[in-house]
């Protein structure tokens, strides 16, 4: 499985459709200061069901929505879509390429689809959560988080990794348990 195309359309910067697509194995983004390339990653975490205004850089859900220039007036919607190879079946979905998009409106309101029909976050989170690549299963190291990591000690970094491979929330568990 492996991501090979993500569509940004009146998404942050990206008020245009813009189409990256993707090679599996590593995929890097260059860019000058302030081009968007964070708002990539954003977008990423956004049409997986990312809820949080704040791990989206922003201060409520519909600043993702492409605000306007000088130039160019602000839109009504974001989407974007994803689509990954799952030639592995490592989705559990009867396809070889699935395509997950959500659309949210100014005026309030947020749909997802899944290969082209309607259907719920739930089934989203669902879908993906079995998968390894889940809201709570995928690794967004953000701009700055970078030296933390690199200059955590022993214990704070075992943290990290415990996080990025899904356990933590599992020891928090058993400290839970033995605690009572
Ligand atoms: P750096 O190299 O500094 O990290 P970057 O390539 O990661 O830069 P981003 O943070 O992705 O840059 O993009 C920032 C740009 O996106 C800013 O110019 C900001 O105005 C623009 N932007 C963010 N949200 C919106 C929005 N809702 N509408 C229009 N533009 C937006
Ligand atoms: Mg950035």
């Amino acid at each position: 499985m492996y991501l090979k195309s993500l569509t940004l359309r009146g998404f942050k910067s990206f008020a245009s459709a813009t189409t990256l697509r993707l090679e599996p194995g590593i995929t890097t983004v260059v860019g000058p200061n302030g081009s968007g390339k964070s708002n990539v990653v954003d977008a990423l975490a956004w049409v997986m069901g990312e809820q949080g205004a704040k791990s989206l850089r922003g201060g409520k859900m519909d600043d993702v929505i492409f605000a306007g220039t000088s130039s160019r007036p602000a839109l009504g919607r974001a989407e974007v879509s994803l689509t990954v190879d799952n030639h592995d079946g490592a989705l559990p979905i009867d396809y070889t390429e699935v395509t997950i998009k959500r659309t949210m409106f100014r005026n309030g309101g947020s749909e997802y689809s899944l290969n082209g029909d309607t259907c719920r976050l739930l089934d989203i989170q669902e879908l993906l959560s079995d998968s390894g690549i889940g809201r709570e299963m995928h690794v967004i190291v953000g701009q700055g988080q970078l030296d933390t990591v690199l200059h955590a000690g022993p214990e704070e970094r075992r943290g990290l990794i415990e996080e990025a491979a899904g356990i933590l929330k599992h020891r928090k568990r058993k400290e839970k348990a033995l605690r009572k």
